[in-house]
């Protein structure tokens, strides 16, 4: 018996006004994966990540967590009583049960590193404060910054900053990380210490999906690669064999361009 994916996606679409900016994307996840989208900016990466746990809500296409019940947003964009309520629930799994690192890491500046942390399990998982505390500090520990628990965002480089968004979204114990470009805004010496922890977090076996202008790191770390442009998935497959031998060649346009 084959695997239940943790998550699917299929045929999802998504217009911003006449920007038509998902044209019928379609992904699945297998628990233990990491999986990358490229693709030029424009292409509808970060709108294809946000559509997977809701900050986003496509227009059409469905989405399914876990064998649980699947959304189709064009039925229920409109849908009320029961049907509904099933999508909502739905919709309430992934959300529950993933989280996202950001580009722009958007702690809360007046908050010591730990408070960050321990902010989402203790105000919408209700973990118990000191159990929140001894789990935070523990995954501040793991990606090196145990000293730095009591400190404030803005004693720490833009590199510690982005990794306590890191451990912010691991302290949700979520099934699926997504990251949205989460080196993009740091300088370019503090780019590998995040790598580095995402590579860790891939070797530990999280599941991932993330949007990455990082070919090196997509190469090395990805399972799956997605190449989007113009909204649609052009190519997908294991890196290896998009990295040297792409099969279309808008993906080797964007590859020779960018390496
Ligand atoms: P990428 O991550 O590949 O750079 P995005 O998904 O961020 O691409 O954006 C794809 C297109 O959608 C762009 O043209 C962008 O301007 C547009 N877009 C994204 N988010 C919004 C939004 N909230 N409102 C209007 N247009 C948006």
């Amino acid at each position: 018996m084959s695997e239940t994916p943790l998550l699917t996606a299929s045929a999802l679409h998504k217009s911003f006004g006449d920007n038509h900016v998902l044209r019928g994307v379609d992904l699945e996840v297998r628990r233990g994966q990491v999986v990358a989208l490229i693709g030029p900016s424009g292409s509808g990466k970060t709108t294809m990540l946000r559509s997977l746990n809701g900050l986003s809500t496509p227009d059409a296409g469905t989405l399914a967590f876990d064998g649980g019940p699947s959304v189709d947003f064009a039925a229920t964009a409109g849908a009320r009583g029961r049907a509904a309520r099933a999508a909502q629930v739905a919709r309430d799994a992934v959300r529950d049960r993933s989280a996202m690192v950001f580009q722009h890491h958007n702690l809360f500046p007046h908050r010591t590193v730990l408070q960050n942390v321990t902010e989402g399990p203790t105000q919408v998982r209700r973990v118990p404060r000191a159990e929140a505390d001894a789990r935070g500090r523990e995954l501040l520990a793991r990606v090196g910054l145990a000293d730095k628990a009591d400190a404030y965002p803005r004693e720490l480089s833009g590199g510690q900053q982005q990794r306590v968004g890191i451990v912010r979204a691991l302290a949700l114990q979520p099934d699926l990380l997504l990251f949205d470009e989460p080196t993009s805004s740091l300088d370019p010496e503090l780019v590998g210490e995040v790598l580095t922890v995402m590579k860790e977090l891939a070797d530990d076996g999280w599941t991932m999906v993330v949007v990455t202008h990082e070919l090196a790191f997509a190469r090395a770390v990805a399972d799956e690669v997605l190449f989007l442009d113009g909204g649609v998935v052009v190519e997908r497959g294991a890196p290896r064999q998009m990295f040297t031998e792409p099969r279309e060649e808008r993906t080797r346009q964007f590859l020779h361009r960018i390496l």
